[in-house]
């Protein structure tokens, strides 16, 4: 009989954009013992859950609960609820994930408008407004932080645009929220779509959203069809494209239905995914929203300060730089997954490599969440030299860390 071995995993420091370190306190929720879903017990954690994610979000809407399933579920259930088949639909592309959205958008039937940025860049939002006014969409679906190019998208003034035009505006805010400010209702935001694992520090499997009374109309039209009643104007000769959310599991109309005091049955919820979000918002909210985005950027000055003392270069335009995500040029001549091996294997450090056209170019340094933290940025940038100076790369031992040490006034 083969005997499968007990297992637990290496001690690791997480320096990627995700997923990142844990708090113990979060680990702790998730043995906790299950609750029933109908539980009064349990409902009272929704209902908490709910009102932090507001919060978190900065909003006042009355709709904020996280989707079961990955972050990318969050964004497929806000894209299939919003996005009719024939709307047009604009995606700003300026890395990997405005392609994901793009990729979702026409899968949910919408006719996409893809306007594209050179990889390290981002729009200047004026450019946004006059593509929206061009093109009239009903929808814009945009990343707010694109973890691929380790950018930061402005987003001032774009919902104004959108409210003028009729659009819709998503935000996919799943590497930022919790570690960037995002004021969903400052920005006149319509949708938008969190993670998990990155800046909140809960691990993957569940994606906080909040929409509006904008997104609501346009999924209460849907239901009513669905019913088989026609929405108030809508002759009974409509056209073919009203149809009902193609998907049942990612239904925002039924999830809120679910989320509702009326508590209607739905999927089964995640339990233990729910306990972690909890306690990983509460930890989110004793330190504080603008403590906490405060927290990122001195860690990222201390890495960036470090990185540079060793002369090593940031990809990308540093205008538009992503506080969570550090992006490094990997020397040339350097073979960069060696160096990324080396630093797992003998420091227990992970760093990010990168995709498309950056693969092989760029190592991604996440600071997110509990990750994010003056040990493992100092410990990062010692491993790094050591594993440079192992490669052949000519740098003065110390620099990075004495530079690191510098920021933190040590
Ligand atoms: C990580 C990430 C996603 C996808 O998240 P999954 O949890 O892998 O589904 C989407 N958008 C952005 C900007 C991300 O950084």
């Amino acid at each position: 009989m083969k005997v499968y071995k007990d297992w637990s995993p290496s001690p690791r420091t997480i320096m990627t954009p995700g997923p990142v370190e844990v708090d113990p306190r979060v680990l702790r929720t998730m043995s906790y013992p299950i609750l029933g879903q109908f539980d009064p017990e349990f409902t009272s954690l929704m209902n908490e859950t709910m009102a932090m994610l507001r919060e978190l979000f900065m909003t006042e809407n009355e709709w904020a609960f996280p989707v079961d399933g990955t972050s990318r579920s969050g964004i497929e259930a806000v894209l299939v609820g919003l996005i009719e088949p024939g709307d047009k639909v604009l995606v700003p592309i300026y890395g990997r994930f405005g392609y994901l959205l793009t990729e979702i958008a026409q899968r949910c039937g919408g006719e996409v408008v893809a306007l594209e940025k050179e990889w390290g860049a981002v729009f200047r939002p004026a450019e946004i407004a006059d593509a929206i006014r061009l093109h009239r969409p009903s929808l814009v679906a945009l990343v707010h932080g694109e973890t691929s190019t380790g950018r930061l998208q402005p987003l001032e003034g774009i919902g104004h645009v959108c409210r003028e035009t009729g659009a819709l505006l998503v935000v996919d805010a799943v590497a930022t929220v919790g570690g960037v400010r995002l004021a969903t209702d400052e920005l006149l935001i319509d949708a938008v779509i969190g993670g998990t694992q990155k800046c909140l520090s809960v691990p993957a499997g569940m994606a906080p959203i909040t929409y509006n009374k904008r997104a609501e109309a346009k999924l209460q039209r849907r239901k009513k069809i669905e019913r088989g009643l026609l929405p108030e104007g809508v002759s009974a000769d409509a056209p073919a494209t009203l149809r009902p959310i193609q998907s049942n599991y990612l239904d925002i109309g039924q999830l809120q239905d679910y989320w509702s005091p009326a508590r209607l049955n739905h999927h089964t919820e995640a339990t233990s995914m729910l306990y972690a979000l909890r306690e990983g918002l509460r930890l989110v909210l004793e330190e504080g929203l603008e403590a906490r985005y405060e927290r990122h950027r001195r860690h990222e000055a201390a890495l960036v300060a470090g990185i540079e003392a060793m002369g090593l270069t940031l990809y990308g335009d540093p205008s538009c730089k992503m506080p969570v995500v550090t992006c490094v040029e990997i020397p040339a001549g350097l073979d960069g997954e060696s160096v990324r091996a080396m630093l797992l294997e003998q420091f227990g450090i992970e760093i990010a490599s990168s995709f498309g056209p950056l693969k092989g170019k760029i190592w991604r340094i996440g600071t997110m969440g509990y990750s994010c933290s003056k040990r493992n940025v100092l410990l990062t940038l010692g491993a790094l030299e050591a594993a440079l100076i192992r490669h052949g790369c000519e740098l003065e031992a110390g620099r990075g860390v004495q530079a690191a040490l510098d920021v933190y006034g040590v």
